[in-house]
C-alpha cells in the first residue's frame, strides 16, 4: 500500500511536464521586480486549478499572491515562489524553477488533500527578490502573521542544506560645507570632500576589528565640482553586511559615527540618508534543516559541501519572523555561478526539471511532516526563539 509520501511523489510526477512549461514559459518571459505580472498569472491560475483558493495582489502587491487550501485546525506551513527576473541576464538566477517547485509541491499537497491531517497549505508568491524587497513588502502587510514555518527552495550548482545569508544595510552620507575659491580663499572653504575622505579612513580603521564574516564597503557619489572650488557637497554610499542582525545594526551604527565624526573634524554637516529596505541575515532552523534533509535524501539528492561565498535575499528576513529555510537545489552544472548567461541556460535543462522534481517533492513532504506532527511546528518554533 502506498504512503502518502509515495503519493506525493507519484503527484509530482504526473505534473511535471505542466510545471516544466510553466517554467519554461516564465523563462521565456523575464519579467523585473513587480512587473511580474505574466508568472504570477500563469502560477495562480495553475494553484487555482489544482484546488487552491487564490487571492491576488496580496498586501496591495499587484505581483504577490496567495493560493490557500485548509483541512481543518492545525498549523498553517507555507511554501514560497519568486519568480522576478534580473536585468540583461534574465532568469540567470533561475527563479523559474523556484516559482515551479513551490507550486509543484503545493500542488502535489492538494492531490493528496483528502489523506493530509488537519492544517493549513499556503503557497506564497512573493515578487522583487532581486531588488524591491517584495518579502518585506509582504511581512508588513501582515502576509506571514498566521504562517507558522515557511520554505523554500533556490536553484544553484549543487544541494545545499544552508548557507549563510548576509544581512546587507546601504547608508548614503551627505556632507555639506561652505564653497570657496581652493587657491584664493582658501580658508574661506568648509570642505566635504575631506569629510567622505576622512570618512573612508574611519571605516578603513573599523575593519580591522570587524568580525570574518562581515563587510562593509562604499563609492564615493559625489567628490566635488572641480578642483578650484572647495567642495561644498560631497556624498558617498556604504553597503554594511553582516551574518547576525545584532552585529550588522553593531556595525552599522559605528558606521554612521565613522561620518559623524569626520563631520565634526572636517567642520561639515552630514545627512544619513538611509536607502532600501535592509535584507536581514537567515536564520538556520535545524528542525525544518532536518526533516528536508531526510525527504532530500528519499527523492535522491545528495548534500555537497557549501561554497564559502556569501550573499544577500530576502528571505533572510522572513526567517527573522517566522522559522524558515532556504536550501539549494542543483539545477545546474557544477562549477556554474548564479547571475551568468551559463546558470540562465541551465535553468531550463533536463538537469533544472530534475532539480525542480525534486524539490516539489521534498518540500510536499517536510510540509506533510509538519501537518502529521505539529510537535515539530512547536519545536521549530522554540529553536527560532532561542537563536539570536
Ligand atoms: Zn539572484
Ligand atoms: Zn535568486
Amino acid at each position: 500500500m502506498s504512503t502518502v509520501k509515495d503519493l506525493i511523489g507519484q503527484a509530482v510526477d504526473r505534473l511535471a511536464d505542466d510545471l516544466e512549461s510553466i517554467s519554461h514559459k516564465i523563462h521565456g518571459h523575464p519579467e523585473l521586480a513587480y512587473q511580474e505580472v505574466k508568472a504570477a498569472g500563469w502560477l495562480a491560475d495553475f494553484l487555482g486549478g489544482q484546488g487552491f483558493k487564490v487571492e491576488r495582489g496580496v498586501a496591495g502587491v499587484e505581483t504577490a499572491f496567495r493560493a490557500t487550501i485548509e483541512t481543518g485546525a492545525g498549523p498553517t506551513i507555507a511554501i514560497l515562489c519568486e519568480y522576478d527576473a534580473l536585468p540583461t541576464i534574465g532568469h540567470a538566477c533561475g527563479h523559474n524553477v523556484i516559482a515551479t517547485s513551490g507550486a509543484g509541491a503545493g500542488a502535489a499537497l492538494a492531490a493528496v488533500r483528502d489523506k493530509l491531517p488537519g492544517g493549513t497549505v499556503q503557497v506564497i508568491g512573493t515578487p522583487a527578490e532581486e531588488g524591491g524587497g517584495g518579502k518585506i513588502r509582504l511581512i508588513n502587510g501582515g502576509v506571514f502573521e498566521r504562517v507558522d514555518a515557511a520554505m523554500m527552495i533556490h536553484g544553484f550548482d549543487r544541494w545545499i542544506l544552508h548557507q549563510d545569508l548576509l544581512g546587507i544595510t546601504r547608508a548614503g552620507f551627505e556632507f555639506r560645507g561652505k564653497a570657496a575659491h581652493a587657491s584664493a580663499d582658501p580658508w574661506e572653504g568648509v570642505n566635504a570632500l575631506d569629510a567622505v575622505i576622512q570618512t573612508f579612513n574611519n571605516v578603513s580603521m573599523l575593519r580591522q576589528q570587524m568580525r570574518t564574516d562581515a563587510r562593509i564597503h562604499g563609492i564615493v557619489t559625489n567628490g566635488g565640482a572641480a578642483p578650484n572650488i572647495i567642495p561644498e557637497v560631497a556624498a558617498c554610499t556604504f553597503y554594511v553586511r553582516a551574518a547576525k542582525l545584532d552585529y550588522m545594526w553593531e556595525l552599522y551604527r559605528r558606521v554612521v559615527a565613522c561620518a559623524e565624526g569626520a563631520a565634526k573634524a572636517t567642520g561639515c554637516t552630514v545627512t544619513v540618508i538611509d536607502m532600501e529596505a535592509p535584507y536581514e541575515p537567515l536564520k538556520r532552523n535545524d528542525t525544518l534543516l532536518g526533516l528536508f534533509k531526510a525527504n532530500m535524501t528519499s527523492v535522491g539528492a545528495i548534500e555537497s559541501r557549501a561554497p564559502d561565498r556569501l550573499g544577500s535575499s530576502d528571505i533572510g528576513n522572513v526567517s527573522q519572523v517566522i522559522p524558515a529555510i532556504q536550501p539549494m537545489v542543483q539545477i545546474a552544472p557544477h562549477g556554474t555561478p548564479i547571475h551568468s548567461r551559463e546558470f540562465e541556460a541551465a535553468a531550463v535543462t533536463a538537469l533544472a526539471r530534475q532539480g525542480m522534481c525534486q524539490a516539489a517533492k521534498t518540500m510536499a513532504m517536510t510540509t506533510y511532516d509538519l501537518l502529521a506532527d505539529p510537535g515539530l511546528v512547536k519545536r521549530a518554533r522554540a529553536e527560532f526563539e532561542s537563536m539570536q
